[in-house]
């Protein structure tokens, strides 16, 4: 048993500063992740903040995008008109993920910072450098059959688990925090890191702050899907996931975002596919040759090589279910 002080807070101001007063301290919203590491011994705060009165919850839209609070459960995200209709890539990837119960529970927030489901990270007896730094990595010599193609250091080669983060990433969004030091907005795609020496970081929150919510710009997206592989049909992590946003006129392909999930550190955005596919024929031969591009420098160990090949199968299922 761990002994932790719990407080609660329901306003922005006072939760920054509840978190700043003990160091160890964490914010708890639906408590879907943290709870379990809790159990397990893997995480230990010395003082949880629970932040679920905050007036982070709304969804509201202008001409430029839409605002999602951190505190907007994933299901009714998932449910909500405007994303609906608007991000049907990020409803289909919220769908994707956990169990109808864990969507009921989790929030925006605290989806993006879930950590990996790595199994040596989640056993408090077996090394690993993103638990315990400088302890070595269970997974490099063990089995390693969920890990990373890319990205990954000799420190750790982890993936990050989250199906939403996978469609956020493609979409451009950009997470709003609130901190000691005041407000900031950092694009999705440089908010969480590769493993490098430092695997026990995840992401690039400042000490002290809190997601406040997601923007998701405007988009003239008008074909969308997200695909994932796993080993059973519901409540399993991705295997390799693909977010595909695609505008498609006359055939051909005006614009495109990609990224990966379940094979790095990070949801992992198809950069050089994406400059590819552009002024192409949204057809069965670019796919397979953009699936190509899309695994290009993918390195796999003795039990994940696999992924290299379901990658490539991956995108181009992916892309082609987009254009159906
Ligand atoms: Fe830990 Fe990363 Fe190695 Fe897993 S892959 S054991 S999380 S260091």
């Amino acid at each position: 048993m761990i002994n932790f002080e719990f407080v609660r807070t329901s306003t922005v101001k006072n939760a920054i500063a509840a978190l700043s007063k003990t160091p160890g301290a964490q914010f708890i919203a639906g408590g879907t992740n943290l709870v379990d590491l809790m159990k397990k011994g893997v995480a230990a705060p010395k003082r949880l903040i629970d932040i679920n009165s905050l007036p982070l919850r709304d969804i509201t839209s202008d001409s430029k995008g839409i605002l999602i609070g951190a505190l907007a459960l994933n299901s009714e995200v998932a449910e909500h008109p405007l994303i609906k209709n608007k991000l049907s890539l990020l409803a289909k990837a919220l769908d994707a993920g956990a169990s109808a119960q864990l969507r009921n529970m989790a929030t925006i927030g605290g989806n993006i910072l879930q950590r990996t489901r790595c199994s040596y990270f989640n056993d408090s007896t077996m090394p690993c450098n993103k638990r315990e730094p400088g302890s070595g990595c269970g997974a490099k010599n063990g089995y390693h059959r969920m890990h990373a193609v890319f990205g990954a250091s000799d420190k750790c080669i982890a993936v990050h688990p989250s199906d939403m983060c996978v469609a956020l990433a493609a979409l451009d969004a950009v997470v709003h925090t609130a901190g000691p030091k005041g407000e900031r907005k950092v694009l999705f795609a440089d908010f969480h890191r590769l493993p490098g020496d430092n695997p026990e970081l995840d992401h690039h929150l400042q000490p002290g702050e809190l997601i406040t919510g997601i923007y998701v710009p405007a988009n003239s997206f008008n074909k969308q899907h997200y695909l994932k592989i796993r080993d059973r049909a519901s409540y399993a992590f991705a295997l390799v996931s693909v977010a595909v946003a695609l505008e498609v006129t006359d055939g051909i392909i005006k614009n495109a975002k990609l990224s990966m999930g379940g094979v790095a550190h990070k949801p992992w955005r198809l950069i050089s596919t994406e400059q590819f596919l552009v002024g192409k024929a949204a057809s069965k031969e670019t796919f397979t040759e953009a699936a190509a591009v899309a695994m290009t420098g993918a390195v796999g160990l003795t039990h994940n090589r696999f992924k290299i090949k379901m990658g490539k199968a991956a995108v181009r299922e992916a892309l082609l279910q987009a254009i159906r």
